[in-house]
Formats: structure tokens, sequence, C-alpha cells
């Protein structure tokens, strides 16, 4: 098919996410951002967990790429493996789209290539885009400190704080204050923590050749963490988040089907009274974690929804909840599989969400000014666990000494919902609400770094 004279004229951009559903969120609220502000938009996808068609704005291009992984690598927890994978098979296949793009452009079949985005996981056709010329942008999913550890951590291992031990869980990290060690990452195994650590060093080494890094964040709720960035590497950065506040376009992007049911149980709730549960599309939880978390739930006596999607428990077939305690949650409690995450945070009746602190459930619960509960389980998740309960202190953490118990649950919830702390909690949530709403608003930080990025002649 011919392509029309709009998508023709305009400049384009490639964007190329990671299949996982906390990478896509941020890459496709990008795109909108970008659309929004003139670019013709082609996402390229591997073919594990591309989106549908259908779901996509029509004038947005959608190219799948084979990728070869089978089901159980894509579905399997090992995220170092399944990314090597996914560099190593798609990077013929990149390349000849790249090509085929740029010989369009040169015949005057197409609109010029402005940049290509591709996930900072992405390390093979970051260096691709580069041999070809064109000019590749990185995007950092996650916090600009969590970049910082990527930054640091061969340095972080040659001086024994990693990979860490659990005698030394609560050590200072001196370079990364106000980080414990257990704050960087907790891959215990050594197996695992040299290939992340390989895997990590891929991705600075990317980064370092690409023509300049977008981070998922804003200069007014990180500006010292960009800062030291700038000064490590030697490239243009753009801080143009939170993403999902830069555009009032939105994308759909959700691969599991949303159960939008529990917006109607939540007008029937009272005002500010809901605690949200969720954590997020990956981490999974062992049944005993499961059970303590629903028995806490429900001697909390709050009403609560709760995010129960599949595999959330990993070491049973159902996640079914014994009679007993459903007895004890009646209809206090509503269980679902997948939630509208965003429309849930915004409900007048939702108080607190009790959240692993994956980075866009963090920056989503920020902008609609829902004060968090943390319980952090793996990756960036206990590092923005800190700035969350430490920093902004805008939360409160699930303090488990152990494993986790009902008792601990309960307690995280009556701090933050009776009583002093979790007022000054919430007034500090209301402040933060307000820095990220004028950073992403005309003239704000987010918004001028994200129209220097459209200009830029990288
Ligand atoms: N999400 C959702 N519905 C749910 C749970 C999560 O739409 O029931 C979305 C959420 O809004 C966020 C993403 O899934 O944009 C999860 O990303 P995050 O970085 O918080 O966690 P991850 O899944 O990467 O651990």
């Amino acid at each position: 098919m011919a392509p029309s004279s709009t998508n023709r004229d305009r400049r384009r951009v490639v964007l190329l996410p990671l299949p996982y559903q906390g990478h896509i969120n941020p890459m496709l609220r990008l795109a909108a951002a970008l659309h929004s502000r003139g670019l013709a938009v082609t996402i390229l996808h591997p073919e594990t967990r591309a989106p549908e068609r259908r779901k996509l704005p029509a004038d947005y291009r959608l190219v799948t790429i084979p990728d070869n992984i089978p089901p159980e690598v894509a579905a399997s927890r090992d995220v170092a493996s399944f990314v090597f994978a996914l560099n190593r098979n798609c990077a013929a296949a990149f390349r000849d789209y790249l090509a085929g793009a740029l010989r369009e452009e040169e015949e005057g079949e197409d609109g010029h290539v402005a940049f290509v985005v591709a996930d900072v996981d992405w390390f093979v056709p970051l260096s691709v885009a580069r041999e070809l010329g064109v000019a590749a942008l990185a995007l950092m999913t996650s916090s600009a400190v969590r970049f910082l550890v990527y930054l640091a951590y061969p340095s972080l291992c040659h001086k024994g704080y990693l990979p860490v031990q659990e005698s030394n869980f609560n050590i200072a990290v001196e370079e990364l204050p106000p980080f414990v060690v257990q704050d960087l990452h907790l891959v215990m195994d050594k197996t695992r923590h040299l290939a992340y650590t390989d895997l990590l060093a891929h991705i600075v080494a990317g980064v370092r050749q690409s023509s300049g890094l977008i981070i998922n964040t804003s200069e007014d709720i990180e500006g010292m963490e960009i800062e030291r960035i700038r000064s490590e590497i030697a490239l243009p950065v753009f801080s143009v988040g939170p993403l999902h506040m830069m555009t009032s376009s939105s994308v759909e992007s959700s691969l599991l089907t949303e159960d939008r049911s529990c917006l109607d149980w939540l007008d029937t709730q009272r005002p500010n009274s809901v605690v949200y549960v969720s954590f997020g599309s990956l981490v999974g939880i062992d049944t005993d974690e499961f059970l303590e978390m629903a028995w806490g739930l429900a001697n909390s006596q709050r009403p609560f929804v709760w995010v129960v999607r599949p595999r959330l428990v990993h070491d049973c077939e159902s996640s079914a909840i014994p009679g007993e305690l459903q007895q004890k949650m009646g209809n206090r409690g509503r269980i679902v599989s997948w939630a509208p995450q965003q429309e849930v945070l915004r409900h007048p009746s939702v108080a607190a969400f009790l959240t692993h602190c994956g980075w866009n459930s963090t920056t989503e619960s920020i902008s609609e000014g829902v004060p968090m509960i943390c319980r952090p389980l793996s990756g960036d998740q206990m590092g923005t666990a800190r700035y969350v309960c430490d920093v902004w202190k805008v939360g409160v953490r699930v303090e488990v000494e152990n494993q986790l118990k009902r008792g601990e649950v309960q307690a995280a919830i009556t701090r933050l919902m009776d009583g002093k702390e979790g007022e000054m909690v919430r007034e500090r949530m209301r402040d933060l609400r307000h820095v990220v709403v004028k950073c992403t608003s005309e003239g704000g930080t987010s918004d001028v770094a994200l129209q220097r990025l459209v200009d830029s002649n990288i």
C-alpha cells in the first residue's frame, strides 16, 4: 500500500519496546507523546507479546519481527536469558528493516527516519542503527537512580558489595546514598548474578554507543541523579517523564484483559477508604506470602481491590483463597485478574496503594497523589521503595522481619491509614503530585526536554 502523503511528509520515529508490560507501557506512552508533537510513529516489535494492531491508533505502523524464542523462555522469569536471546535472534531482522526504511526514504517513497528509540535492553539494535548511520536513542523505562546502579555495577562488584549476601544487606553504599546493599539488587545466586552482571555490561556499552539517553523521570524529582548520569556519560540526556503524563492521548497497551467491574465496585465504597493492591506484571510470590498477604488484608478491616493475575503465585497452580479466609473478607475485598490501574488509582475511593514499587506503578501513584505501602521484591523495586519511603517520604514500608507475616501487612496499613504519620505522608504526597503535574505541564522541565528531543538533530 502506498504511504499517504501525510506519512511521507512527516519525520518518522521508530520505537523498539522490550516485550514486558512494564517496558511496553512507557515506550507506547513515549510514542503517543512524540506523535502528538508531529512525528509519524512506527512500532517495531518482536513477535513475542506484540501489541494487537487494532489497539493502536490508525496511523501508527506496527512491524513485527520474528524472534524464534520458545514460549517457555519468553514466559520464564530469567530476564537475562530472554534479553540476550532477543538481541541475538532479532539482530538480522532489525538490520533488514532499517536498511529497507532507509532505501525507501532515499527513493522518496517514505518519510525521513528522524531517529530510533530502543529500550536500553536492546543493545544490539542500538549498535546496528549506529552502523547504518541512523541516530538511535536508548530509553530507560525505570528511574535515573536505577541507571546509576547500572553504571556503578562493575565497581560495586569489585568493592565487594555484590553479589548481595544476607550478612551485608544493611551496609550503606557510600557511592549511592541513601542506598544500603539490599537496595541494589537481590540476586544472591552466583550464576544468576554473573548473567545479570554480563547483561548490565552490555546495556551500559549499548547506551554509551547510542546517540542519547531518554529517561522516564523528571529533573524535578531526580535532578541530582540525572546530573550525575550526565557527568558519567558524554551523551545528551532527556528526562521526559513520567511518560504517562506527557500526552492526553492514550494508547491501549495492556497485554491482559482489564476487569473493569472493579471500577463499579469502587463507586459503591466510601471516599478515601480502599487499599489498592498490585504487584505488577512480573514478580511471583510463594503460597505462604500470598496467604499471609490475604490474611493481613482481611484483618485490616479495610475494603480492598487486589490484582491476583495469572502466575502471581509461583509455587501453586491455583490462587484459591481458603473458605474461612473468604468468609472473613466478606464483601470487603474485590479480587481481579488485571485492573485498569490508572483509573483505579484515580478513583476517589482509593486511599492507598500496596505495591511492589515497579517504577510505572510508583509514578502512576504519584501522579494521582495516592500514598504507598511498599512491599518491594526484586530488580529496581527495593531502590524505588527507598526513594518512596526515605527520600520523598510519600509511603511506608511493610516491615518484614523474615518471611512476610499477616501482622506486618496489617501494621503497615494501619500506619498509613490512621494517625499522625499517615497524615504527614499524605501531605507530602500531595506536594509531590504538584511537582510532577508542574514538570509535565506546558513549560515544565519534562515538557521542555521532550520538545528538545523532537527538535534535536542528533
Ligand atoms: N498494570 C495494569 N493493571 C494491573 C497491574 C498493573 O494496568 O492490574 C500496569 C501498571 O499500570 C503499570 C504496569 O502494568 O503501568 C506495571 O509496570 P511496573 O513498572 O509498575 O511493574 P512491572 O510489571 O514492570 O514489575
